[in-house]
């Protein structure tokens, strides 16, 4: 047993609680939350700041982590994406594992206790295989046009049968993206998991201005792209309306629906999404889409149509770390009127709950094994503070 004491102590389901003890058993389960007053100090580990459950990373690429540095900053998505495509298989297979060991580190070190992870193909494999974190796996999947649906449909059926078998971890098939997918791969995915009980959907929305162009009237950058790429995009017809309000007619209701980045997402597409769904998040990664659009979200407007918000860090191949805390930094930095109590919960219970891991992680109670992080801040926002959080289970 452990008895863990800090200034603050932020259960995330509950208030935050000031002296207070933190008791943990050998496996890091929480066994009881108490005043200090109830133990003898001498048996308490006291930690000066906040303590708060382990962090959830809603949307990564594990797989893509030996691009980074390998992309300039700030280019807009279609130059990035090109460049992706461009140095996929520039790398040899040990480079490419010996990236994906570290970044699995950098994420444990930084207080990571499960991750949403896109999965286009297995090469991450081998390292959730170890089972260090607990993953859900969107195995993701495109095809450009009905030519490639069939062949798209049979590589995520493949790669979604070889995703390791590890207690606590699990996965399903998502759309990459609206102009990436056609209407039949989007209902295929949607009936396929929701036939076998599979968890949902993380798709990338709106991250870049010209997507919603695309389907307002099939003008705009994502045009130009195809044209480069030479696809033959005859069969899209453009809806009037934006990507997202176009393909949530594709989508199962009872689905839950994770949206990724949601820079140009509009308070009527919120409505819509809400609306639509019964189980709809909304997914943050800022510092990637600094690093690519140099554009973010606007946060407060998600906090106004009483959004469930969660965080990511995408990729190392747009983002110089894979840090939960610095997401929530940056945030903090862009929208300083959001209090640290709002912004936690979509770093912890709001990301397990997306990734159905609500039963164990995500906040401080009885009976859980969230994980527990100790930041070592004076200021009542530890975001304020420089101070790096340690991981104490
Ligand atoms: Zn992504």
């Amino acid at each position: 047993m452990r008895k863990i004491a800090a200034d603050f102590v932020h259960t995330v389901s509950g208030p935050t609680r000031s002296a207070t003890v933190v008791v943990l058993d050998d496996q890091h389960v929480i066994r009881e939350i108490a005043p200090i007053s109830q133990y003898d100090s001498a048996s308490v580990e006291y930690c000066p700041g906040h303590l708060m459950p382990g962090f959830v990373n809603a949307h990564c690429h594990l797989e893509l982590s030996f691009m980074k540095g390998q992309i300039p900053e700030r280019t807009g998505l279609i130059e990035f994406v090109q460049q992706v495509v461009a140095i996929r298989d520039n790398f040899s297979a040990e480079e490419q594992e010996a990236a994906i060991v570290a970044a699995e580190e950098e994420m444990l070190q930084g207080g990571i206790v499960a991750v949403g992870d896109i999965s286009n193909d297995t090469r991450s494999f081998f390292q959730k295989a170890k089972g260090q974190l607990r993953y859900h796996t969107f195995v993701e999947v495109f095809d450009l046009g009905p030519a490639m649906t069939e062949a798209s449909k049979k590589t995520g059926q493949d790669v979604l049968d070889a995703i390791p078998h590890v207690p606590g971890h699990t996965a399903s098939l998502t759309p990459h993206a609206p102009y990436s997918c056609t209407p039949e791969l989007f209902r295929w995915i949607s009936a396929y998991n929701q036939e076998r009980g599979l968890l949902g959907m993380s798709i990338h929305n709106q991250e870049q201005p010209d997507e919603n162009q695309l389907f307002l009237d099939k003008t705009g950058d994502w045009l130009q792209f195809i044209k480069h790429m030479q696809l033959d995009y005859s069969w899209f017809v453009p809806s009037g309306k934006s990507s997202l309000q176009t393909y949530l007619d594709y989508l199962h209701p009872a689905q839950g629906w994770l949206f990724i980045h949601n820079t140009f997402t509009t308070p009527e597409d919120i409505a819509a999404a809400h609306k639509a769904g019964q189980q709809v998040y909304w997914g943050f990664c800022p510092n990637a889409n600094l690093y690519i659009e140099d554009r973010l979200p606007d946060y407060v407007k998600f906090l106004q149509a009483g959004a469930q918000c969660v965080v990511g860090t995408d990729s190392l191949a747009s983002n110089h770390q894979l840090s939960i805390w610095s997401e929530l930094q940056t945030i903090r930095q862009h929208a300083p009127d959001i209090p640290f109590t709002t912004l936690l919960p979509w770093a912890t219970l709001n990301g397990a709950a997306c990734l159905g891991f609500q039963d164990t992680l995500g906040s401080l109670e009885v009976g859980k094994q969230p994980g527990l992080i100790w930041v070592p801040a004076k200021e009542s926002d530890p975001l304020l503070s420089t101070v790096a959080p340690h991981r104490l289970a």
